[in-house]
């Protein structure tokens, strides 16, 4: 099977290579093309445009940073969308507004290609390992079709229902996950401010209700100081946004994505744009 990846960030990058090591036929592209020396060494094609990457390709898998991002690799000068075979299959998996996905899945059908929205949940480890799960929205037999790609990247893959679908699962995933890393930096720094022990008191919030695996990840994180990205700030300022417009448009004013989307926001203004998002904590510490 021909798979062409589109993007090779922290996710796209860690994808690609699942898909190379179980032996698919890999062409990637990356708009810094510094990032395809290392799947080009793992035995990947590597295409000048997206267009190139994605002629020829059984499946074409897009992973962006966001809604601009994607227009432009699939519909832009050179994109990716035109230049597919017609019994080929588009997959998104960036994490991106209802709204745009639709409209790419109208522009490939218009074009009598079949389309899935994919987006994932897991990070940069899970990426890594081929353990993603996959949030699937459109047509089952279009999923079954791609189904072996999934699962060489993913443990997981769950079918939600028409186009969007996916897309949808995924922001109201992210809604709670940043919700939570928000709260639980402010949680830390007053454990640290009150004079707590601030290791003790992770292990407590660890061990009981509160300690979601997402918790324990980023508190331990934040505890170490250890910000390498996993995911970026600015992606998770992203993701609030997009799904407080989603909860929006169906009469839920999210509060609380307000609150919780201000530390992002202001981190990426204070020049941590390419950090993880535990250092957010760092904010409250100064
Ligand atoms: P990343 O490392 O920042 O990668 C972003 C990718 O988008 C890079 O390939 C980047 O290209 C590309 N890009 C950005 N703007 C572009 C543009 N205008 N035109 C073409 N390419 C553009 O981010 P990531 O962590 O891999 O995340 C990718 C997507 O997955 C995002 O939608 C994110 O929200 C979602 N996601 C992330 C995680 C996570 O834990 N990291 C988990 C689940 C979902 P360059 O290299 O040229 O900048």
């Amino acid at each position: 099977m021909k798979v062409a990846v589109l993007g090779l960030g922290i996710m796209g990058g860690g994808m690609a290579r699942q898909l190379v090591a179980k032996k698919f036929d890999v062409t990637v592209w990356n708009r810094d093309a510094a990032k395809t020396a290392t799947l080009a060494s793992a035995g990947a094609r590597v295409a000048g445009t997206p267009a190139v990457a994605a002629a020829g390709a059984d499946i074409v898998l897009a992973m962006l940073a966001n809604d601009d991002a994607s227009r432009a690799v699939w519909l832009g000068n050179e994109g990716a969308l035109a230049a597919m075979r017609k019994d080929a299959v588009a997959m998104e998996s960036s994490t991106l507004t209802v709204e745009w996905v639709r409209e790419l899945a109208g522009a490939a059908k218009g074009r009598g290609i079949a389309f899935l929205d994919t987006p994932v949940t897991g990070s940069k480890a899970q990426a890594e390992s081929g353990a993603l799960s996959f949030l699937v929205g459109g047509p089952a037999e279009v999923l079954e079709r791609v189904r072996p790609a999934l699962a060489a990247m993913g443990s997981s893959i769950n079918h939600l229902g028409p186009t969007g679908s996916g897309a949808m699962m995924k922001l109201i995933n992210n809604f709670l996950c940043g919700v939570q890393v928000a709260s639980l930096a402010e949680a830390i720094a007053m454990a640290e401010r009150s004079g707590l022990d601030a290791r003790q008191a992770a292990a407590v919030l660890s061990a009981g209700s509160p300690g979601s695996p997402l918790v324990k990840a980023i508190a331990q994180r934040m505890l170490d100081r250890a910000y390498e990205p996993n995911f970026f700030i600015p992606l998770m300022a992203k993701d609030l946004s997009y799904a407080r417009q989603a909860f929006a448009r169906a009469g839920i004013e999210l509060a609380s994505a307000d609150v919780a989307r201000a530390p992002f926001v202001e981190a990426e203004r204070a020049g941590m744009g390419q950090k993880d998002i535990a250092a957010i904590v760092e904010l409250l510490r100064r």
